[in-house]
């Protein structure tokens, strides 16, 4: 009876992983979206730049 039961770490709905579909859905959407900002922003920077300030701007 210890099992944990598993839940999306951002809504808090089970799930077997550790964020459920549709948070993945939607973070995935909004990772998309901050890069297309970013990437007008910094046009000159090359894409594992643009991609480590995606990932700063995603701990946020
Ligand atoms: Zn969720």
């Amino acid at each position: 009876m210890s099992e944990k039961q598993k839940k999306c770490m951002l809504c808090g709905m089970p799930s077997d992983d550790s964020i459920c579909d549709s948070c993945k859905s939607n973070v995935r959407g909004e990772a998309a979206q901050k890069k297309q900002k970013i990437e007008k922003q910094v046009k000159s920077k090359s894409e594992a730049e643009i991609d480590k300030i995606v990932k700063k701007q995603m701990d946020d």
